[in-house]
């Protein structure tokens, strides 16, 4: 989508901190960091969000969270941890309307959510 931030990122028109891509993936830092570590994992190709997973595009979604840990050793967070947050919706906080995996740590979270 012309429009999408990230399809922009994935295309390259828009610059981004690229940590780790492969064929279906793209992983980068996000630009406004709430932790020490802050990446985010997309597919590239657009699907909305979660509510737009379907059958025809649920490998793009596995080769999202295959990638995860892959990105949790890059950043060196694989044994600390970490919190994996994906966003829906007016109610769940999404700004950029192109599915994502947000993967923050770096530094120790409280127990619980919100
Ligand atoms: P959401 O609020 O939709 O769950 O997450 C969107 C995330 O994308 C936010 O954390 C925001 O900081 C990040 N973001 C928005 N625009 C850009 C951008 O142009 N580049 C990068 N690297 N991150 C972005
Ligand atoms: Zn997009």
């Amino acid at each position: 989508m012309s429009d999408c931030i990230f399809c922009r990122i994935i295309k390259g028109e828009i610059p981004s901190d690229t940590v780790y891509e492969n064929e279906s993936v793209k992983v980068f830092k996000d630009i406004n960091p709430v932790a020490p570590v802050h990446l985010i994992i997309v597919p590239k190709i657009h699907i909305n969000d979660t509510e737009d997973i379907n059958d025809q595009n649920k490998s793009a979604v596995a080769e999202c969270l295959n990638a995860v840990k892959v990105a949790a050793e890059l950043a060196g967070v694989e044994k600390s941890g970490y919190r994996l947050i994906s966003n829906y919706g007016s109610d769940g906080g999404q700004t950029v309307n192109h599915l994502h995996f947000h993967l923050i740590g770096g530094i120790k979270m409280k127990e619980g959510l919100i």
